[in-house]
């Protein structure tokens, strides 16, 4: 949704003094603009206010800019600037600035037409026209003339809808919503999708942050890659929730995959993803490697037939539907569905705010595998960022696989995709925990 400015002011101005920066800031002041965020950055930035871009702007973007800035040192001669706002219907525009020597009339007649002719090139029909001009002539060296559009969308600031998750009784974090698109009731759970102002689309369940366009990926590639990289050759994947998406794609995306198997509780979150969230999917829910069931991982598990070699559990956390998920029992589920070198990897929580997420998944996942180590990545929208992940194999330890290996595989891997937050050198690294973390791991 773009949003539409409901102030915008031209403004300009023009002063002469000591140097050029003195000049600015009396431009600025005689523009009626004292005090304006961007003063301190005009004696440093002058060449990049003189050059900012003059491209169309889409409105819903705070700023103060500058458009024109004319700097001039010859005395005697008239300098001038202007800045010219031409608004189309459905709520876009272009702004256009001219400045150098000459009359500022002229000056703004050709910021006029040229905003007018930008306008049409944009195949916008004009519904307003503005321009600020100022003129100046220069008595001795360091003189400037500058001109600006500035402008605020009152509706953005003043809009004050938020989606709140308490990350604990004492810490609550907001994000603001620009749109609210999805809000449902399933049997599980209360399903929200929201447009997010600072992370793009973001799904909530039972008011808890699931994930969010602006990192899912650092969360995805994390919880993929790492344990299918642990494991020599994972072809057949199971995966336990993860209904956005995201976690489908990201294990497709690892060229020894075979198949991957979805098991996720609630169809409806799947669909509202799908709808309203694709960049997380991008189709991978029409990989004719994919197949995804809709039923309790808890009972799925019962009966499987031809074992995994990789297990990811992208469940919510331990309430509600996913209760029974952190649990030995589950896990032994798990370790029994897996092959002979067999890898499981979760999501285990926030060592900062929910110590006993973690402690439960690692005491779970050691009572069904030999072998359990815990890793680390980042997550800005979860409470506190950074996140660990519970990694149990029944085969090689993660840390022994060979480098040439972790290189061709990760070759191999981002062929053809962008791989944004792992790489070999992350894969290593993640596994170095800090001692607190250890502290929490050996009290188990
Ligand atoms: N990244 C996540 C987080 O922050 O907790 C998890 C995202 S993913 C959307 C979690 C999914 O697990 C949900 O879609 C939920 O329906 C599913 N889920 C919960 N309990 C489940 C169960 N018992 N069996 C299968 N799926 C389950």
């Amino acid at each position: 949704m773009i949003a539409q400015p409901t102030h915008i002011s031209l403004v300009a101005g023009s002063g002469e003094g000591a140097d050029e920066a003195i000049a600015t800031e009396r431009a600025w002041e005689g523009a009626g603009l004292p005090g304006v965020g961007l003063l301190p950055l005009q004696g440093a930035l002058l060449e990049n206010i003189r050059t900012a871009p003059l491209e169309p702007i889409h409105f819903g973007q705070l700023m103060p800019a500058v458009f024109a800035c004319y700097v001039n040192d010859t005395p005697g001669e008239r300098i001038a600037a202007a800045v010219a706002l031409a608004l189309g219907d459905g709520g876009r525009g272009v702004v256009r600035a001219v400045a150098g020597p000459g009359t500022a009339h002229e000056k703004a007649q050709e910021a006029e037409r040229r905003a007018r002719a930008a306008l049409e090139a944009h195949g916008l029909p004009l519904a307003e026209l503005q321009s600020a001009q100022a003129e100046h002539v220069v008595e001795e060296r360091g003189c400037v003339v500058a001109a600006a559009v500035l402008w605020t969308d009152t509706r953005e600031s003043e809009r004050d809808d938020w989606a709140m998750e308490a990350w604990t009784p004492h810490v609550h974090c907001r994000f603001r919503v620009r749109e609210r698109l999805f809000t449902a009731r399933s049997p599980y759970q209360r399903i929200d999708i929201v447009d997010t102002a600072e992370f793009g689309r973001m799904l909530l369940l039972d008011h808890t942050v699931q994930t969010t366009e602006r990192d899912e990926w650092a969360y995805h590639e994390m919880l993929a890659w790492v344990p299918l990289m642990a494991h020599p050759r994972p072809k057949r994947v199971l995966i336990v929730g993860g209904g956005d998406g995201g976690l489908l794609r990201a294990a497709l995306a690892h060229p020894d995959v075979e198949e991957a198997v979805q098991v996720e509780i609630d169809r409806l979150v799947v669909e509202a993803c799908r709808a309203h969230m694709p960049r997380l999917s991008q189709g991978a829910f029409d990989d004719p490697r994919a197949r995804v069931v809709y039923e309790d991982a808890f009972t799925f598990l019962e009966r499987v037939e031809e074992p995994f070699d990789v297990a990811l559990l992208d469940t919510t956390d331990p309430i509600g539907p996913a209760e029974r998920l952190f649990t030995s029992e589950f896990y032994g589920r798990v370790a029994d569905a897996l092959g002979e070198e067999g890898v499981a990897a979760a999501q285990s929580g926030s060592p900062w705010f929910q110590p006993e997420v973690v402690a439960r998944s690692v005491r779970a996942m050691r009572s069904a595998f030999p072998r359990v180590r815990v890793y680390l990545g980042s997550v800005p929208a979860y409470p506190g960022g950074l996140w660990t992940f519970t990694l149990g194999t029944r085969g090689r330890d993660p840390l022994s696989v060979p480098d040439p290996e972790l290189q061709d595989r990760f070759r191999a891997l981002t062929k053809g995709q962008e791989a944004r937050f792992f790489s070999p050198g992350v894969y290593r690294a993640a596994f170095a925990l800090p001692p607190f973390i250890e502290a929490l791991l050996n009290d188990l």
